[in-house]
């Protein structure tokens, strides 16, 4: 069934509680976005609810809060290892983002949120379950540990979320969560969130939901609208020079850049740590830790540079990023969706520039196809075109495809091109511009949700208008059966 509500103007029409209300001012947000508007008033109400909705449209709020919401006003002390929430997350990042996101929206209630994920020692997070928690977020293969020893038992989950289903089928998850899902009680509430719904999703959403409210937002076509996109025609051998050309504009205050591969974003780091640009990889055959310290750099600016394979990517919320590089682009047309996504969320501008090579004009083909749209080309540089500066590729994304060569950035020199491009003077030296800027950049002040912790004793005292009806007289029987 698709929901029909005409978009409430802010998050106090939705029905959010007070101490939630306030959590949100603390983040400054003004407005719900479309996903927030159209679920919570009937998430509050105790529906199920079939998401379809990529990163960056504010899912997780979109839940989070009516479950925060849900677990205060339905209160009781969580058993040991017996958790009353459950949001399944494909990766260790996502996982953690929205741990961080309900301890920041609900610091302003006494929960107890724990996340748990593979590849780090198990021991406090067993700790953590026998305390008693009220959110587990977990990622599959290590809650399907934690059960098989005992350590947690799903049976008094009253509300279950499952985030990025369409990545959790992507990376093979789905017989682990098909497993997960079995030791859960029936009688509970249920939201399903996925970019895509091929078939097996599908199939696990009929067998998941009852009934469920199906909201979709963001089509494709919508955010690549939203974001500058631009298109660099250029040579395998010389897009590390155009990489680095284009980091010299100090506007490149956050930049996400996606190769195809793990080796091929080893290789740029490489590069751009030789060109004196602080910049991180991240992708699969990273550590946690390594992982954890490139994230914590680029948010906070120390590393304005991360290099990441799609998959590593999924679920990096860094609200910061102001531009995508596609250094290679990708061969599936909807990870250059994805991708770009990553510089407007929740409704920001992004800007994406894209590097294109001879052997990957069929991608850009199908891309298009894909957006319905042009993508403006900012420069040439296999012909002999002269490249442009950072600002001035910028600048194109923004208006028609330029008809005359722009002009060499007068810095710049040939020491270190490619031959074909000798003509074509871009690279940035290691003493440059970039060199003397990236160190002076002082780091952004830590998002706000990092450092709130609950207050015991602040539990909500708002009215709730007749949502989860608790048949039996039991709260934790309250929510529909799945
Ligand atoms: P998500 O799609 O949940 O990953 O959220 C994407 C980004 O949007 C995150 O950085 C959120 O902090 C941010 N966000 C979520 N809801 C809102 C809102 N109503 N207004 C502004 N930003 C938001």
């Amino acid at each position: 069934m698709t929901e029909t509500d005409s978009r409430p103007q802010d998050f106090r029409s939705l029905g959010l509680s007070e101490p939630l209300l306030r959590a949100l001012a603390t983040k400054a947000y003004s407005h719900p976005t479309p996903i927030q508007a159209r679920s919570i008033p009937h998430l509050l109400q105790g529906r199920d609810l079939l998401g379809i909705a990529q990163t960056g449209t504010g899912k997780t709020a979109a839940f989070a809060l009516p479950l925060l919401q849900y677990l205060s006003e339905h209160r009781y002390r969580p058993a040991p290892r017996q958790p009353r929430a459950l949001v399944l997350a494909p990766t260790r990042e996502l996982a953690t983002q929205i741990a961080d996101s309900c301890k920041a929206y609900g610091q302003f209630l006494s929960l107890r949120t724990t996340v748990v994920f593979g590849g780090v020692g198990q021991t406090p997070q067993v700790q953590a379950l026998r305390h008693g928690i009220d959110i587990l977020i977990a990622t599959p293969g290590r809650l399907l540990d934690l059960i098989q020893q005992r350590h947690c038992d799903l049976s008094a989950v009253e509300v279950l979320v499952l985030d990025e289903a369409d990545r959790m089928l992507d990376m093979g998850f789905l017989p682990d969560v098909r497993r997960i899902l079995s030791t859960l009680p029936r009688d509970r509430q249920s939201l399903l969130f996925s970019a895509t719904m091929p078939n097996d999703i599908t199939d696990l959403a009929r067998n998941l939901l009852h009934d469920p409210l199906r909201v979709e937002v963001t089509p494709q076509a919508t955010t690549a609208e939203r974001v500058a996109q631009s298109l660099w025609f250029v040579t395998k051998a010389d897009k590390r020079f155009l990489l680095t050309d284009l980091l010299a504009d100090p506007s490149f205050e956050r930049t996400l850049v996606f190769t195809r591969t793990k080796h091929g974003a080893d290789r740029v780091v490489r590069h751009l740590q030789q060109a004196q640009i602080a910049a991180h990889a991240i992708h699969g055959n990273k550590s946690q830790g390594a992982r954890e310290r490139a994230l914590e750099d680029f948010r906070s600016g120390r590393a304005p540079v991360l290099v990441a394979t799609d998959i590593a990517a999924r679920g990096i919320d860094v609200p910061e990023i102001t531009h995508v590089v596609n250094f290679d682009l990708p061969n599936v047309p909807e990870s250059y969706v994805h991708r770009i996504g990553r510089t407007a969320r929740a409704g920001r501008e992004g800007i994406a520039i894209s590097f294109c090579d001879e052997e990957e004009r069929e991608y850009l083909r199908d891309i298009e196809k894909l957006i319905r749209q042009r993508i403006r080309v900012a420069g040439d540089r296999t012909r002999g075109a002269r490249p442009q500066t950072a600002a001035k590729a910028t600048a194109v994304a923004e208006r028609p495809r330029p008809t005359t060569p722009a002009q060499p950035h007068p810095q710049r020199h040939a020491a270190q091109r490619p031959q074909p491009q000798r003509h074509a003077p871009s690279h940035t030296p290691a003493r440059g511009p970039v060199a003397e800027r990236r160190p002076a950049r002082s780091p952004q002040p830590a998002r706000p949700h990092r450092s709130g912790p609950a207050r015991p004793g602040d539990v909500d005292g708002h009215a709730r208008r007749a949502p989860h009806p608790a048949p039996g007289g039991s709260h934790r029987r309250g929510r529909r059966r799945g």
